[in-house]
C-alpha cells in the first residue's frame, strides 16, 4: 500500500526523524511513500493563531532530506506538501509553488476566518456558533479549493467533523455538491486515516462521502497524516477492506504531478 501524507517534526506539532517515517513504512511493507508537511504559512501571508507550518527558509532542507532518503529507501519517496488553501491567497500559493520540485500538492482546509478549527485548543468555538453554517462554509471553501486549480488532492474532506460536531440538520446536499466540483476540476481524494484517530472515530471521509467519490469515478488516494513514526501506514488494512467494500478497485500515485492508477490488488503485499 502507499501513504501519500506523512508530516515531519518541522511543522512543530509532528515528532521523529525522517527517516524513522521511511523506517516504519518498511516494517509495514508500504509499496511508496510520500512526505507532505505543512507548507509555511507565512509565504501566504497568513498568521494562524498558533504556529502549525514550517518556516519557509525550512523548505530547501526539506527537499534536500527527501532528496536524501530516496538513496537509502527500499521504495518511491515522493516529495509532497499540505498546502492550506487560504481564500483571496491564490496568486501568493501558485508563486511560492512555482519551481519546488513537487510529485503532488495535497489541499487542505484547517482555517475558516481566523479560526483553526481542527487545533484541539480551539475546539470549543464549535460550541459558541451555528454548526450547520460551519459545514456550509467549510465544503463551500473546499469547492474554491478545488477551483483555484493549485491542489492535486483535497486533503481529509470532512475534516469539520473532527471533533464530532454536527449539524442539526442534514447536509448532504453540500457533499453532493462538493463531489460533483471535486470531479469536474479533476481532483483526487485521499482517504485519510486520522479520522479514526480523531473525536469523531471515522475516516476523512466518512462512507456516504466515499459512495459518491465512488459514482462520480473520482480518483482516491490513501494518507495516514503520520505526525509520529508508529503513525505510518495507520488502520490501513481497515482502509483497504472499506474501499474494496466500497467497490472502488484502484489507487492514484503521483510522480512530477501527474497522476496515475493503481489497481489496489497490486498494492498489497
Ligand atoms: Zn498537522
Ligand atoms: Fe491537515
Ligand atoms: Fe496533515
Ligand atoms: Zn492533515
Amino acid at each position: 500500500m502507499i501513504d501519500y501524507h506523512i508530516h515531519t517534526k518541522r511543522c512543530r506539532h509532528a515528532r521523529g526523524e525522517m527517516a524513522e517515517y521511511v523506517v516504519e513504512a518498511e516494517m509495514k511493507k508500504l509499496a511508496e511513500i510520500g512526505f507532505a508537511d505543512h507548507f509555511p504559512l507565512d509565504l501566504l501571508g497568513y498568521t494562524p493563531q498558533e504556529q502549525v507550518t514550517m518556516e519557509s527558509n525550512e523548505l530547501s532542507g526539506y527537499f534536500r532530506e527527501i532528496a536524501e532518503l530516496r538513496h537509502i529507501a527500499p521504495f518511491p519517496v515522493r516529495a509532497g506538501l499540505e498546502v492550506d488553501y487560504i481564500p483571496g491567497r491564490e496568486k501568493q500559493a501558485a508563486a511560492a509553488l512555482a519551481g519546488l520540485e513537487l510529485d503532488y500538492v495535497i489541499g487542505s482546509v484547517h482555517f475558516l476566518g481566523d479560526w483553526d478549527f481542527t487545533h484541539p485548543r480551539f475546539a470549543d468555538h464549535y460550541h459558541k456558533i451555528d454548526v450547520g453554517e460551519v459545514y456550509e462554509r467549510y465544503f463551500q471553501t473546499v469547492e474554491d479549493l478545488a477551483k483555484s486549480g493549485l491542489f492535486d488532492i483535497v486533503g481529509h474532506l470532512d475534516v469539520v467533523k473532527k471533533f464530532a460536531h454536527y449539524p442539526s440538520v442534514p447536509w448532504d446536499h453540500l457533499v453532493e455538491k462538493v463531489c460533483r466540483t471535486l470531479k469536474k476540476y479533476g481532483l483526487c481524494v485521499e482517504l485519510n486515516t486520522a479520522g479514526w484517530r480523531a473525536p469523531a472515530r471515522e475516516a476523512y471521509p466518512g462512507v456516504s462521502i466515499l459512495e459518491h467519490v465512488r459514482d462520480l469515478g473520482i480518483p482516491v488516494t490513501l494518507g495516514s497524516d503520520a505526525h509520529c513514526p508508529e503513525d505510518v501506514g495507520y488502520k490501513f488494512r481497515e482502509a483497504v477492506y472499506l474501499l474494496k467494500k466500497l467497490g472502488i478497485k484502484e489507487i492514484a500515485t503521483f510522480s512530477k504531478r501527474s497522476m496515475k492508477m493503481h489497481s489496489i490488488n497490486n498494492l498489497i503485499e
